[in-house]
């Protein structure tokens, strides 16, 4: 099957998801996982009208975006170090992984220099796993109201990547949880916070993660096959 066969597959399975939700299918947002692809793909994507594509790598995306002329929006998705941000600054215009103020200060700081803002979600490590990034779900109200102090920066919701399962039932609380914190959080009404955006639902879970609230799925293989 091609990235556009397999691309009209996804969005009707959105559609479906946010039907049974009772939601609107327009509120759901799909983000095409590029890593490890070559831009061809990307392309390929794009001329089937994906605009969206999420990247994990600083590298990777800066090389391949300079090599893809098409109009589209990247979005950063992986576990980004500090002294990296600046590559990001006016390239990327959603970061959905930021898990501490040091990092949100640097992308403060790079973009302040552009005078521009970026958006960002706060990444939250529900399930406390030692391998995954995130802050604390103790600690993502502190960190969301760090954050909104900073000048350039502007918190728009909350991302989680939940443990591994075969089977997708089994993340469904994952991400409830994630938007009842979203929630609690959206209640504290932080200034220049906007608790819109629930970035989770990847290829083997994005129906469940779309039935407990998601604005973004991020799915990768999927769309483009097997990494
Ligand atoms: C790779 C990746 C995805 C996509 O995963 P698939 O299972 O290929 O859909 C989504 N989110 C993050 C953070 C990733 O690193």
């Amino acid at each position: 099957m091609s990235i556009a066969q397999r691309l009209n597959q996804i969005r009707s399975r959105i559609e479906e998801a946010a039907a049974e939700a009772g939601r609107d299918p327009r509120t759901v947002r799909l983000v095409a996982v590029s890593k490890t692809r070559p831009p061809e793909d990307v392309v390929a994507a794009c001329r089937a009208g994906q605009v969206i594509f999420g990247e994990n790598y600083v590298q990777e995306l800066t090389a391949k975006a300079a090599g893809i002329p098409e109009p589209l929006e990247w979005h950063f998705i992986g576990h980004l170090q500090s002294n990296k941000a600046k590559y990001l600054a006016g390239l990327v215009t959603l970061v959905h992984s930021v898990d501490r103020l040091s990092l949100a200060e640097e992308i403060s700081r790079h973009w302040g220099r552009l005078g521009r803002c970026c958006d960002v979600l706060v990444q939250v490590n529900i399930a406390g796993e030692a391998s995954k990034s995130g802050t604390t779900e103790t600690g993502a109200l502190q960190l969301v109201r760090d954050i909104a102090l900073l000048p350039n920066v502007r918190v728009r919701g909350l991302m989680t990547m939940p443990p591994f399962f075969d089977d997708p039932e089994a993340a469904r609380p994952y991400f409830a949880e994630l938007k009842r914190l979203s929630d609690l959080i959206a209640g504290e009404a932080v200034p220049g916070v906007e608790m819109k955006e629930l970035s989770m639902g990847m290829s083997g879970d994005f129906e469940a993660a779309i039935q407990e609230g998601a604005t973004l799925v991020r799915v990768g293989t999927a769309i483009f096959g097997e990494r």
